[in-house]
Formats: C-alpha cells, sequence, structure tokens
C-alpha cells in the first residue's frame, strides 16, 4: 500500500488532501495521512478568525476548490442563502466552512474505501532511507511512509518587525514596499508606531496611479 503524508493541515494541505479523496480510484491501495499541530477543523492561522470583517483577497466566483470549476465556491455560497456577487471578496470564514464541508463531504463519500487518517501532532523530523520516509512526531512512535508533502505554511519573516526600534525611531521618510493588500497593512501598522513627522510612502506596481508610487 502507498502511504501518503501531507503535514499541515492549512488550505494548501486541505486542497490536496481533498483532491486527492476525491480523485483516487477504489481500486488504488493508497492510504492518506494528514498532520497538523491543531484539530481536524483547524485550517491555519489565515483561517483561524471568525470575524467577518477578514476577507478574502479573490473574488468569490474565482475560489472553487477544484481547477475545473472556479465557481463552486460562489455556488456554494448562494445556495446557502448568501447574497454576493461574482466579484464580491468574501469572509475567509465563509471559505474556511466551505473547505470543511468539502473535507467531510468527501470523508463521508469514501468510508470504507479509502484509508484516511487525521493525526494531531508536531513533526519534528523526516529521515530519508531511499524511496521512504521515516516521519518523527512529538512523543509518538514513529511511522514510514512512500511519499510525504511538507505543507507548513510560511516561515516568520527575517526582517525586523514593525513594532521595532528603528520604525520609532525613523526620521524623514518610511517607504512600504509590496503588494497592495500586504504593504498597506504594514503601512498602516508604520503609521501607529513612527512619529507624526515622518513621512510615508506606499510604493506597489499595481496601486498607482501615476508611475509606481504614491504618497498617501
Ligand atoms: C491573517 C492572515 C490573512 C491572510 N489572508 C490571505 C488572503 O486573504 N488571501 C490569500 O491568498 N492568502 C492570505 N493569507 C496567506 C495564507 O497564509 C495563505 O493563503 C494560505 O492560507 C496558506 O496556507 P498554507 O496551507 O500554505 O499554510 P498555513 O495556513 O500556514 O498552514 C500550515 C499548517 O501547517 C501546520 N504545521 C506547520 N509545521 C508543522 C509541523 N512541524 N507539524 C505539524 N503541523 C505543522 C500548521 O499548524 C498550519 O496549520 C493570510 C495569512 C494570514 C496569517
Amino acid at each position: 500500500m502507498d502511504q501518503i503524508t501531507i503535514i499541515g493541515g492549512g488550505l494548501s494541505g486541505r486542497l490536496l488532501t481533498l483532491n486527492l479523496i476525491r480523485q483516487v480510484s477504489p481500486h488504488a491501495t493508497v492510504s492518506v495521512r494528514m498532520i497538523d499541530k491543531g484539530g481536524f477543523d483547524y485550517m491555519g492561522p489565515a483561517y483561524s478568525n471568525d470575524s467577518s470583517d477578514l476577507l478574502l483577497n479573490v473574488p468569490a466566483a474565482q475560489m472553487g476548490a477544484f481547477s475545473e470549476d472556479p465557481e463552486h465556491f460562489y455556488r456554494w455560497v448562494q445556495d446557502r442563502g448568501v447574497r454576493a456577487e461574482p466579484g464580491d471578496f468574501l469572509p475567509r470564514r465563509l471559505y474556511r466552512d466551505y473547505i470543511l464541508f468539502l473535507m467531510h463531504e468527501a470523508l463521508r463519500a469514501r468510508a470504507g474505501d479509502l484509508a484516511f487518517e487525521h493525526i494531531r501532532g508536531e513533526v519534528m523530523d523526516i529521515e530519508i532511507d531511499g524511496l521512504r520516509a521515516t516521519v518523527h512526531l512529538e512523543g509518538r512512535k514513529p511511522f514510514t511512509a512512500d511519499r510525504v508533502v511538507l505543507a507548513i505554511g510560511n516561515f516568520p519573516p527575517r526582517h525586523p518587525s514593525i513594532t521595532h526600534r528603528s520604525v520609532q525611531r525613523a526620521r524623514g521618510t518610511v517607504a512600504t514596499l509590496g503588494t497592495p493588500t500586504s504593504s498597506t497593512s504594514c503601512f498602516l501598522r508604520i503609521r501607529l508606531f513612527s512619529s507624526a513627522r515622518v513621512k510615508r510612502w506606499l510604493i506597489s506596481r499595481s496601486c498607482s496611479t501615476s508611475g509606481g508610487t504614491r504618497e498617501l
């Protein structure tokens, strides 16, 4: 039996697991394990907040969980009475509910013909030996896998945080570079932490009206 281990139950790990559960043939001898530090319904930090103010940054009609059906999410919310337009940016909590719903539904449909296990725990190490890997989990016996997928998210940023003293002491000009969503939130935090006399620039290729740079 081919053992596939997916480490991380955030959106990346979920989408892979979901598509595997749906696509693996009933005759294939495959077992799937999804491991995360959080419980089965934990979907990573981006989807851990229930606030309706935290929105997806991709329009509803492009967020379908299956590449062949991008409007799937949009139809799903409409079927649940949510009034939305295809171009709306909907709350992230709705998207989490959608993915979890699909996971539960897919597992129910495959019950009995696909070996699936969710393990709550932290992977501490992976040893590769030829074509197999040994996965070491904190406080558990190691197990072997034929394929291991690392879906463990982003590492913390290397650069100083916005609360760093260098920002608080800044004189002159502070520039924020990046995509509109992340650099705007960064910009707003700089406003909180730096002196009112500091000149602040938000620089982003795609939010410009005049050649790439615009003072706010
Ligand atoms: C507040 C916030 C808002 C965001 N908003 C958006 C947005 O609107 N649009 C967008 O595209 N992106 C957004 N992002 C980026 C977001 O992180 C990604 O879109 C996506 O959710 C990342 O999914 P992921 O599965 O790659 O990583 P994560 O969601 O980080 O999932 C990684 C998972 O791996 C688990 N894990 C890590 N190491 C181990 C280990 N050793 N053992 C076991 N488990 C482990 C963690 O517990 C976690 O659940 C946002 C991020 C944050 C934090």
